[in-house]
């Protein structure tokens, strides 16, 4: 008896391990994503990894503020608010073999 409850244990076990690491997944491709790698499928040809960068648009831009750390000559710690100005970013991507298009937006600091 004991030893099937054990088995029942360790399946119950590797189901939740399972479910972990399929979650752990999701996570990095959508860490991976936001830093733009794509592996994606197309939608239209089923073709992996086919996406290439079409072409980039600013398609706002915006004066904003940002917070920022500055140390003063004691040492100290200061907190400030600066100017910048934002842009929105349109990345169009495009299918290498079926030329299917879809387009991200992404907002970006203007350096
Ligand atoms: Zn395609």
């Amino acid at each position: 008896m004991d030893a099937i409850i054990t088995i029942i244990g360790i399946i119950l076990g590797l189901g939740f391990f399972v479910i972990i690491i399929e979650f752990i997944c999701k996570l990095i491709k959508r860490f991976l994503k936001l830093f733009g790698f794509f592996c994606e499928i197309c939608p239209k040809c089923n073709a992996k990894d086919s996406f290439k960068l079409d072409s980039t648009k600013i398609i706002d831009r915006y004066n904003t503020s940002k917070k920022v750390d500055e140390r003063t000559a004691t040492g100290k710690r200061r907190e400030r608010h600066i100017k910048c100005t934002k842009v929105v970013k349109k990345y169009v991507y495009c299918c290498r073999s079926c030329n299917y298009k879809y387009y991200i937006e992404r907002t970006e600091e203007l350096t």
